[in-house]
């Protein structure tokens, strides 16, 4: 008989499940019983749509057989089956492509988590067996064949008899080794729970002969034991039972094993309504956003099942986008089986259950925010991101469902703090809430328009993300406090009187400052006295809607229009530099002209602005040491 060869990349992969690198061989079995609920869903399915099958949904199961002296375990359906040719395609070639792509774009990462994370399929087979045996009849039709393979070394298929359509699939269990107990795979309590773990809300009952023991009849203390076909799952869709039924495990395992995932959710939202809209939901929150999740590529959107039956792979009108990162199903049997698309977009039951689910997320999240910080703040790592795009979104019509949501790093506290722990520390004569933008945390300490601020005492939050300044522009006000750049021109810290007494200084200098600003050329709007600085020369603050943050951000998108912010140079009258400024104005404004110039460029470095000119600063700056 002719030995066929397997696919290049099939054969990679049988290479990794025979030399068991993944430890977690107990998969095997959800990946079998998984195909198996697939192949009787197809032909449900096609009962259903037919109608003449002569099919009923009671007619179908899958059997488990352990024989232990023969060391093998038998799984066998009532499904579609397959084809000589289905045989050879689907079990020669690998299926599920998208493991295997993957492994190409990310050759560092480990072969564990390609597995972890996908799962495997059929190939798990060979991590506890040493030779698989499929007998396959395809519904419909009278040929059965028989597909045999010890792994790497190809495979057969011949001809072979099999009572009805369905698949048997025989694993010849390896011996024990050192490090690994196969035989456990023999014993019916192992693969009792293995399918409780597992494959407990697969629909069909998954049946194996359980040895029980009973009293005999007539007898008082005499037992017999027996044998029964016992149903080993529950066949109730995890989402339908009841919380205090469910294990953190089950819906961890649950979660990774529906979702690719190979790390647990950070949270479980389960919930049940019923009334307006009657429903069962099973969301999670994701520990880590997943590798493209701030990519066009990511699609959002929860599994739609009418009555428990999927309708929907992704169904993005029930997530709002700020909760995009949600993964999870929604099962209603408010909802018809054959609803189109464009129909659900419109459907009022539809849009009454994602207004219920964003105010379940919303509320879960306040929760952890209140009692898990930690957590919170490693979520807001992820996902802060999203949930600021989102308070810019639509206008800012998203606002008071986010705001309290949100977390920026604070100048006082040294770590993550949301706006109403912000403003319950605010000082007593303390007008607005403070925020200085930058590129990092460490630059933007070091800001000079800081120091005024921190010498009162007050808090300032730190941003960092391009999004940030937008989103806080947005809020505009939180608890009737405005926001307000250390960057503005007036950061209201000066009593009348010191105003007046600036005002005064102003004056007195007005003629330098403007030669000083003619001497920009249009670089700057004004040239003023700062009332930020202490020790510092020199700031730029901006007068108008955009912020030099904000010109960054905006310039950095692809647009032929660059924007300006209106710069303003700040100069502190109390710094030396001040009557040396002064002096020349009086003795050499030439030189005041270069100083001008100087000032600006280096007022632009601290901003972390790119200077137009680098050349002409160092040759200006070496003119004026080798004076
Ligand atoms: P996947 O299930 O992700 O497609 P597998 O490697 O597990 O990948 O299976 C490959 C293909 O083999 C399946 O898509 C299916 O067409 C077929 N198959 C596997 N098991 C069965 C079965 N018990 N009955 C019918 N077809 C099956």
């Amino acid at each position: 008989m002719a030995v066929k060869q397997f696919k290049a990349e099939s054969k990679r992969l049988l290479d990794l499940m025979i030399n068991s690198i993944y430890t977690h061989h107990e998969i095997f079995l959800r990946e079998l019983i998984s195909n198996a609920s697939d192949a009787i869903d197809k032909l449900y399915y096609k009962a259903l749509s037919d109608g003449d099958t002569g099919l009923n949904r009671d007619d179908f199961s899958i059997q488990l057989a352990l024989d232990k002296q023969n060391r093998t375990l038998t799984i066998t359906d009532n499904g579609c089956g397959m084809t000589k040719e289905e045989l050879e395609n689907n079990l020669g070639t690998i299926a599920k492509s998208g493991s295997f792509n993957f492994k190409k774009d990310n050759e560092q990462k480990e072969d564990i988590e390609i597995i972890g994370q996908f799962g495997v399929g059929f190939y798990s087979a060979f991590m506890v067996s040493q030779h698989v045996t499929v007998i396959s009849k395809a519904f419909g039709s009278d040929e059965a064949y028989r597909w045999d393979s010890e792994g790497t070394e190809g495979y057969t298929v011949e001809p072979c008899e099999r009572d009805g359509h369905g698949s048997t699939i025989i694993l010849q269990i390896k011996p024990n080794t050192e490090e690994n107990n196969f035989d456990e795979y023999l014993e019916a309590y192992t693969i009792q729970r293995i399918v409780k773990k597992y494959s407990d809300y697969i629909r069909y009952p998954i049946k194996m002969d359980v040895e029980k023991s009973r009293l005999k009849e007539g007898s008082k203390d005499e037992y017999e034991s027996y044998t029964e076909n016992e149903t080993l799952n529950s066949m109730v869709p995890i989402w339908r039972k009841n919380k205090n039924e469910i294990t953190d495990e089950q819906y961890n395992e649950f979660y990774k094993e529906k979702f690719m995932d190979f790390t647990d959710p950070a949270r479980v939202i389960h919930s049940s309504t019923e009334g307006t809209a009657t429903y069962n939901a099973l969301m999670f929150i994701p520990a880590k956003a997943p590798y493209n999740f701030y990519t066009r590529d990511y699609e959002k959107g929860l599994q739609l099942f009418s009555n428990g039956v999927m309708i929907m792979e992704k169904c993005a009108d029930l997530l709002p986008d700020y909760f995009s990162f949600v993964r999870g199903l929604v099962d209603s049997q408010d909802l018809s089986l054959n609803i189109s698309r464009e129909m659900l977009q419109h459907d009022r039951q539809l849009k009454i259950i994602a207004g219920r689910l964003k105010k379940k997320i919303k509320s879960e999240l306040e929760s952890m925010l209140s009692n898990e910080r930690e957590k919170y703040e490693e979520f807001f790592k992820n996902f802060g991101l999203q949930l600021k795009y989102g308070i810019y979104q639509d206008y800012g019509m998203h606002k008071d469902v986010l705001q309290d949501l949100l977390m920026f790093y604070s100048s006082s506290e040294k770590k993550l703090v949301t706006l109403k722990e912000y403003i319950s520390r605010m000082k007593e004569e303390q007008k607005y809430i403070y925020y200085a933008c930058g590129e990092t945390i460490s630059r933007i300490d070091q800001l000079p328009q800081t120091e005024a601020l921190k010498d009162k005492g007050y808090e300032i939050l730190y941003l960092t993300d391009g999004v940030d300044e937008f989103a806080i522009r947005m809020l505009m006000k939180y608890d009737d406090k405005e926001f307000r750049s250390v960057s503005a021109d007036d950061l209201g810290l000066e009593t009348e009187e010191e105003k007046q007494e600036a005002a005064k200084k102003v004056e007195e200098n007005k003629d330098m400052l403007n030669f000083m600003k003619d001497a920009l050329d249009g670089k700057v709007k004004q040239v003023v006295l700062s009332q930020k600085l202490k020790t510092h020369p020199v700031c730029l603050s901006t007068d108008g809607a955009i912020s030099i943050e904000m010109e960054k951000v905006l310039n950095s998108m692809p647009s032929e229009e660059k924007v300006t912010a209106e710069r303003v140079l700040e100069i502190n009258a109390d710094h030396p530099i001040f009557q040396k400024l002064c002096e020349l104005y009086q003795t050499n404004q030439d030189v005041l002209k270069q100083y001008a110039s100087l000032l600006y460029t280096q007022a632009l470095l601290i901003e972390g602005v790119t200077i137009e000119d680098p050349l002409s600063f160092s040759n200006q700056v070496c003119e004026l040491m080798t004076k």
